[in-house]
């Protein structure tokens, strides 16, 4: 008899009580918008913003409504502006080149390298077309940190840090997010911590916190952001800064602030799961593993694996025999963009000359989510049903 996995890829852990109990005492006191206070009361909005700056050892935080919104704010916080250009990775999800659209500005795309990073040297090579680069840490792979700021501090490029998959992730011991000049998080349902949607914008420059914190929609209230910057940093900028309402609300801090409190809990879970995976899969023929640096403070919140050569059907059929098993791959090679998987290409909005080294290793990404409900013996049966169908197709094929 062979394994059949009976678990859930889309399902979290519940909010944990502390969080429900929170979120109710904020639905109680009916004060849910942030600046909603009564007098000697700090909005849990505020108290969620002094927590995840003192976690990743920002100066200054600003709480959103989305990991999208805290990227259109900083890029226009950092003065991007309608026709500009924007190098973004070739390898990320929609909502990346989407939040350089959505300011107008147009992104040029840099190549992703077999280990699932911004690939430097096209980095290097495209480092004259634009002023700022929207990097995006995807699936947690975080390339070397040192190298891109010198290539960037060279060409006078601003980063700004797509952290959607690394909360919790370090490179060299310095926080994912604080490598750049803006971070952005996501707390979205699929991320590291859950408040169904919401965002996280880091920085630790006082002008470009203070633009966002306007943006963001602050009805000249900012001397209450006890996690910005000083009010001399809106002097000038409160009358030039129109208002793009974005903010986060009370029952949102509320639910993630105790997630927040256990994100290291949590990310040494993941990182256990993603082990138990990355073990058993390791040495399948047929299957690369992805190698992580050993600067890389990794969090396991997903797993990625490379089937090099593999021939479109060849890949089609393990998916399916995969999903007979109840194992759900997902697959960025395919022509068309599938649930979470679409790619450079696919965004047609944007008129992208081809790729083709890029696209060779789009061709072979296989992604699995890792949640934390999965235990390390599903993590087990998971890693031995994706080897078993990855041999018998690698077999027949061969
Ligand atoms: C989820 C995600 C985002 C945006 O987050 P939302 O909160 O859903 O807007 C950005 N980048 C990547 C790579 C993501 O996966």
């Amino acid at each position: 008899m062979s394994d059949v996995f009976t678990g859930s890829f889309t399902q979290q852990e519940p909010i944990p009580e502390a969080g429900i109990e929170a979120a109710v005492e904020v639905m109680r006191s009916g004060r849910l918008h942030r600046y909603n206070t009564v007098a000697g009361e700090t909005a849990q909005t505020v108290l969620l913003e002094q927590e995840f700056a003192a976690s990743v050892g920002a100066k200054y935080c600003l709480a959103v409504a989305s990991g999208g919104y805290a990227m259109t704010t900083a890029l226009r916080a950092v003065g991007v502006r309608a026709g500009d250009r924007v190098l973004t990775n070739a390898f990320t999800l929609a909502p990346v080149p989407g939040a350089i659209a959505a300011v107008g500005a147009v992104p040029v795309f840099v190549g992703v390298t077999p280990a699932l990073v911004i690939d430097l040297d096209d980095l290097a090579a495209k480092a004259d077309q634009a002023d700022v680069l929207l990097l995006s840490h995807m699936r947690g792979h975080i390339c070397d940190m040192e190298r891109l700021m010198v290539i960037c501090d060279a060409a006078g490029i601003t980063v700004i840090e797509d952290c959607a998959h690394t909360m919790g992730a370090a490179w060299n011991d310095k926080a994912s997010g604080t490598w750049g000049t803006v971070g952005c998080y996501s707390c979205q349902t699929y991320k590291h911590v859950n408040s169904g949607e919401g965002g996280l914008f880091v920085t630790d420059d006082p002008q470009i916190a203070a633009r966002a914190i306007m943006y963001s929609g602050s009805y000249m209230l900012y001397t209450s952001h006890l996690a910005g910057p000083p009010k001399e940093a809106f002097e000038q900028i409160k009358y030039e800064t129109p208002n793009i309402s974005g903010r986060m609300d009370n029952l949102r801090a509320a639910i993630l602030r105790p997630q927040l409190a256990d994100l290291a809990t949590q990310c040494a879970r993941w990182n256990e799961r993603y082990y138990a995976l990355e073990h058993g899969l390791r040495g399948t023929p047929g299957l690369t593993v992805i190698e992580r640096a050993p600067q890389e403070k990794i969090v396991g919140s997903s797993i990625q694996f490379l089937l090099d050569g593999w021939k479109d059907t060849a890949v089609l059929s393990l998916q399916e025999q995969c999903k007979t098993r109840g194992v759900e791959l997902k697959w960025f090679g395919n022509a068309e963009p599938v649930g979470f998987t679409s790619r450079y290409d696919s965004w047609r909005y944007v008129d992208a000359p081809a790729m083709p080294d890029s696209d060779a290793v789009l061709a072979g990404i296989i992604d699995m989510r890792v949640p934390l409900t999965f235990s390390l013996n599903d993590c087990s049966v998971i890693a031995r049903i994706i080897r078993e169908e990855v041999g018998k197709v690698f077999q027949a094929e061969k």
